[in-house]
């Protein structure tokens, strides 16, 4: 059984963390000082420096990527729409195999026409199967490039705007019947800060199995939360019971690595970066 607890040695840095203070470049540099051996980027910190400058960066450096952020937003009004995101899609899961990515992470998408910032319908069966079909679709993409997908159910107070498979159990309902050989192809990101208040969340993880955990995500629930998006907390300052998640994890059989995920414009994203990856390590330590 996998202990990440100990050290550092799974311990990854999602680099929207970071991403105020530091380029992709900079990060990559930042965690090598910091001997922090894996990261998730996003792509638009990739787009920004280059797929090719950004693949052959974070190789040098000998880091390994826990997650490529991310694929999804499979929602839409109309076919263009539809169309537009299997396309952008397939170019996601592409960019995650040639940086060596871990999995592609799904964020999966609302109401139809939430983000394009149209007339929101209030069809959430239609939402949902959508959803489904998306994945599917992109399902067979993936596996051609050996790239497992893994779908992050978000906190239900983002189901009309950014996703709308809100538990693990909806997440690997949609797995079950996408992949019902349970081929490693198709999983789960485990992100506390989205599930942490589930009451099926136990059950849930060893549901999903070592085979369908793809990625685990820290953070904490901060109380009183002021923003819905940007006041995620550093390990140890909120609510959530890091270490009996990250046990449950475990004793699944997860394989990869812890990732530290905090958008917080409020706080973390205004103090040096130096400071917060010393901060995570140190919470790491302490409280997951
Ligand atoms: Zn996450």
């Amino acid at each position: 059984m996998r202990d990440l607890s100990r050290g550092q040695q799974w311990l990854s840095i999602n680099t929207a963390t970071v991403r105020a203070q530091w380029s992709l470049e900079e990060i990559v540099h930042a965690l090598e000082r910091h001997h922090i051996p894996a990261l998730s980027p996003w792509r638009d910190q990739v787009a920004q420096c280059g797929l090719k400058k950004a693949s052959s960066l974070i190789k040098n450096a000998g880091l390994k990527l826990s997650g490529y952020c991310r694929g999804g937003m499979f929602t839409s009004v109309d076919q263009a729409g539809l169309t537009a995101a299997d396309d952008d899609n397939q170019r996601a899961v592409d960019e995650a195999a040639e940086l060596g990515s871990a999995c592609l992470v799904l964020v999966v998408g609302g109401l139809p026409g939430a983000l394009a910032g149209r007339a929101l319908s209030h069809d959430m069966e239609l939402a949902r199967q959508q959803v489904e079909d998306g994945i599917g679709r992109l399902l067979e993409y993936a596996k051609s490039c050996n790239m497992p997908l893994a779908i992050e159910p978000l906190h239900p107070m983002y189901a009309a705007d950014r996703a709308c498979v809100n538990t693990l159990d909806q997440a690997l309902d949609i797995c079950d019947a996408l992949d019902p050989g349970n081929s490693g192809a198709l999983g789960v990101a485990v992100d506390v800060y989205h599930v942490w208040w589930d009451p099926a969340l136990e059950s849930a993880i060893a549901r999903a199995g070592a085979a369908r955990l793809l990625a685990f995500h820290v953070c904490d629930w901060l109380t009183p939360t002021r923003d819905l998006l940007n006041d995620r907390g550093m390990m140890g300052d909120g609510v959530i019971d890091l270490a009996k998640i990250r046990s449950w994890v475990e004793a699944a059989g997860f394989k990869g690595f812890a990732e530290v995920e905090i958008f917080s414009s409020l706080n973390w994203w205004q103090q040096p970066g130096d400071l917060v990856l010393r901060t995570c390590i140190e919470r790491y330590n302490s409280a997951v």
